[in-house]
């Protein structure tokens, strides 16, 4: 059930005894249990479907928690990426302690850690004793949802409250510091490869590396949707039909209902907020058969939005 601000004493009591919620987040909004037991934990895998193989991000109220739940001492790089980027929609991969169940983690001995920046999450956060796991509050696999009701349209979930449409729309980007001395880029997300790599000198791009366990969970099918999805690298000989729908980026010559341009003005951050949310009426769209959708130039948040296409289409 869809409900507002007011029932948050309602889901930190749930919450509190060990029930799931889903919770608006600034990046997608997630499905979140008490990160510390085991009952919620498996709930989450088993409302979303998710393989068991694939770790959660534990979503902490303040810097100071990783001093319980991650090995100190804190390497020097992620220290600089807390500070700049937290709140906000940056997860940092690190060694963890035993608070942290092995359930969590996949039975890795990382954990992926943010503090994020929805003001609601954080409230409930700031009422809650424990950190909160929260994964996507989509099926495994599907369109990731960025309002309420993309959450109760394809999850039955007791409580999703509403925090209005997610401000940034892509998940967050992930940066491990799993090998000593290493930052590694574990996925692209709503902030960009080349501001962390002006910060993080040496980070290393690992999102296309298939090498378990740094990046598990990066399936390369993934936010699909049921649709069949095409990639297209230009619009030179492409003609759109009837049952057809185009997702598109900047100025095309093509206008119409069945036509979704992610920002007309090519401006990256307003087609991250648009993506999976075009997605899901590209796929309720009653009209439309199969989806075609334009590749964007493959700098700065062109690169998440490319991610999340390419995976799409090899469902
Ligand atoms: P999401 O499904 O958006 O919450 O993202 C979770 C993703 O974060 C997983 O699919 C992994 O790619 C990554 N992740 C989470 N925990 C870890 C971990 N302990 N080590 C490495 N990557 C992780
Ligand atoms: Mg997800």
């Amino acid at each position: 059930m869809i409900v507002s601000e007011k029932e948050i004493p309602k889901i930190v009591e749930h919450l509190k005894s060990q029930g799931l919620a889903a919770l608006p987040t600034e990046t997608v909004y997630g499905l979140a249990g008490n990160a510390l037991k085991e009952e919620p934990i498996l709930s989450i895998f088993k409302l979303k479907n998710r393989p068991k193989f694939d770790p959660l991000i534990v979503h902490i109220k303040d810097v100071s928690e990783l001093n319980k739940y991650a090995i100190q001492p804190i390497p020097k790089a992620a220290s600089l990426l807390t500070q700049k980027y937290w709140p906000g929609p940056l997860t940092i991969v690190l060694p963890k302690t035993a608070l942290i169940p092995d359930v969590v983690t996949s039975g890795l001995p990382f954990c992926a850690f943010r503090i994020p920046q929805h003001p609601l999450f954080q409230k409930i956060l700031r009422q809650l004793d424990f950190p909160l796991a929260a994964p996507s509050a989509n099926p495994f696999g599907y369109v990731s949802p960025t309002n309420a009701k993309h959450v109760a349209m394809n999850l039955d979930v007791p409580f999703i409250l509403d925090g209005g449409p997610a401000k940034h729309g892509l998940e967050s980007t992930i940066i491990g510091f799993v090998e000593k001395g290493k930052a590694l880029l574990l996925r692209h997300g709503s902030i960009p490869h080349e501001e962390i790599d002006k910060l993080v000198p040496g980070l290393l791009d690992e999102t296309s590396s298939k090498k378990s366990p740094q990046s598990p969970g990066q399936l390369d099918k993934h936010y699909a949707t049921r649709k069949k999805l095409y990639l297209i690298e230009d619009l030179k000989s492409f003609k759109i039909k009837e049952t057809d729908g185009l997702i598109c980026f900047g100025h095309v010559p093509y206008q119409g209902k069945n036509v979704f341009n992610l920002s007309t003005n090519g401006d990256f951050i307003e087609a991250g907020k648009n993506l999976f949310s075009m997605l899901h009426l590209l796929d309720n769209h009653s009209g439309i058969n199969q989806i075609f959708a334009l590749k964007l130039p493959n700098i700065g948040l062109g690169k998440a939005i490319n991610d999340r296409l390419e995976r799409a289409e090899k469902n």
